[in-house]
């Protein structure tokens, strides 16, 4: 693929894609811009959106202008879709959703979620209603008027701001690929997770070099996304490790950790929690990386213990894991393993799109209301301004009117609700206070 983002315009006959292709590419009419490997039919100019370059396609030249949609030109337009860095789904707000149009929209959804959703034909917000029909898709729904050049500039923002810093600043690569270690003391059933995953046939999984001379990574093609498997041998001797911290094991365990984006951390339901399982966490907690927990071998003790109560005692040892994603799972029978990846790719989406700041001072300000935060001074604590300062490792940047930390146990709280409300799982938040240039 492409190293510059490909933005592509998805929308069902008569929607005004092409008013809007003419829109945010500033041109009258259109052009047909071949590119090799492509078809004659797409349309592909480049842009520059906040001074950085992408693709524009319209999928109106593979759309045929009818209601009428025959399973080819289906697949084109959803193959263009899930290749897109991002797909902007026009609709007629002129109109309720059509059948076909919604059935449309869900697929590329999944097969692409990084999707801003856009009503066009609102010349007047003041006075138009957007048809209910359009907010039952649950998603934010962005109003513009292409005809009339209304909602342009939000509209490329928005574009701009999804696109985040995956958008130019990063390698290409690493904002399409995740890559996860699956890591854990020996024998908690790390290979025969791997095995499981690997014997699905809903996978297409492709070997690739690894990391090291002689491993081989697994490259997982799952809901148009590439997850990769790092191969690693697991963190073995940790009993040795702990006389020894010069160990090749531990070099080993922070080599897996380092080449991974997210970590699958497995616990063994039938043995003790102990030392080992202690200490591998402890170096995942250190790396930042986001996690999610997998408590192997559910199998076995599922028969005699509540999962409510095998999650809050796991929960209770590894509490400094509280915005990790928990599942129990079985290897053996098959049990939840595909929850382990679900998570990881909801966490690559978040990361991807990040938090708009809007949202995340909106959602502090609920915060501050529900319960009076204590800086270590004991002053109330409230920020005048967020902002995510960076997605890997996730930090926020609190101004406030003194830049005093909070206690120990609002922080804790703060950070917690922060996950919940902005559904943040499995992504370990940094918060960072500084004082408010704005006085
Ligand atoms: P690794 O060292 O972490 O890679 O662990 P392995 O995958 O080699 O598994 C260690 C042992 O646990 C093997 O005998 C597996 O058959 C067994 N095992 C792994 N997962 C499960 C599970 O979910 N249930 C049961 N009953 N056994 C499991």
């Amino acid at each position: 693929m492409s190293s510059i983002p490909i933005i592509t315009i998805v929308g069902v006959p008569n929607t005004g894609k092409s008013t809007l292709f003419n829109r945010l590419t500033g041109r009258r009419k259109a052009l047909v811009h071949p590119q090799p490997g492509m078809t004659r039919d797409v349309f592909r100019m480049p842009i520059f959106l906040d001074g950085r370059p992408a693709f524009l396609q319209d999928s109106g030249g593979f759309f045929l202008d009818s209601a009428d949609i025959s399973a080819e030109i289906n697949k084109r337009v959803l193959r263009e879709a899930q290749r897109s860095d991002l797909v902007v789904f026009l609709c007629d707000g002129k109109r309720d959703i059509l059948g076909y149009e919604k059935d449309l929209y869900l697929d590329i959804r999944r097969l692409n979620p990084r999707m801003i959703t856009v009503i066009n034909k609102v010349d007047d917000p003041e006075r138009h209603v957007i048809p209910s029909s359009y907010y039952e898709l649950k998603t934010e729904l962005v109003d513009i008027s292409a005809e009339h050049a209304r909602g342009i500039e939000t509209l490329k923002n928005i574009i701009v701001e999804r696109m985040g810093e995956g958008y130019a600043s990063e390698p290409p690569a690493s904002s399409q690929s995740t890559r996860i270690s699956i890591l854990g003391k020996p024998n908690v059933g790390k290979s025969s997770l791997i095995n499981r995953i690997l014997n699905d046939d809903h996978l297409i999984v492709s070997p690739i070099p690894g990391t090291t001379r002689d491993s081989i990574d697994l490259s997982l093609s799952r809901n148009g996304q590439e997850l990769i498997l790092v191969d690693n041998a697991g963190i073995r001797k940790i009993q040795k490790v702990r006389e020894d911290t010069e160990s090749i094991a531990v070099i080993r365990a922070q080599k897996d950790i380092q080449a991974a984006d997210m970590i699958i951390l497995v616990l063994d339901l039938s043995r003790k929690i102990d030392q080992n399982d202690l200490f591998i966490a402890a170096q995942v907690l250190k790396s930042a990386k986001p996690v999610v927990i997998a408590a192997n071998k559910w199998d076995l003790v599922s028969a005699s213990k509540a999962p409510h109560l095998v999650e809050q005692n796991i929960r209770q040892r590894f509490h400094a894991f509280h915005f990790a994603p928990f599942h129990l799972v079985s290897a053996a029978t098959g049990k939840n393993v595909f929850r382990l990846l679900d998570s990881s790719e909801q966490i690559h989406r978040t990361l991807h799109e990040g938090v708009r700041t809007a949202r995340l001072n909106r959602v502090l300000s609920d915060i501050y209301s529900e319960k009076r935060l204590i800086t270590s001074n004991g002053r109330t604590f409230k920020s005048k301004y967020a902002s995510l300062e960076s997605r890997r490792p996730f930090f926020i940047r609190l101004q406030t009117r003194y830049p005093d930390h909070l206690k120990a146990a609002d922080e804790m709280f703060l950070k917690k609700r922060l996950t919940e409300k902005l559904d943040l799982w499995g992504i370990p938040i940094f918060i960072k206070v500084s004082a408010s240039s704005r006085g």
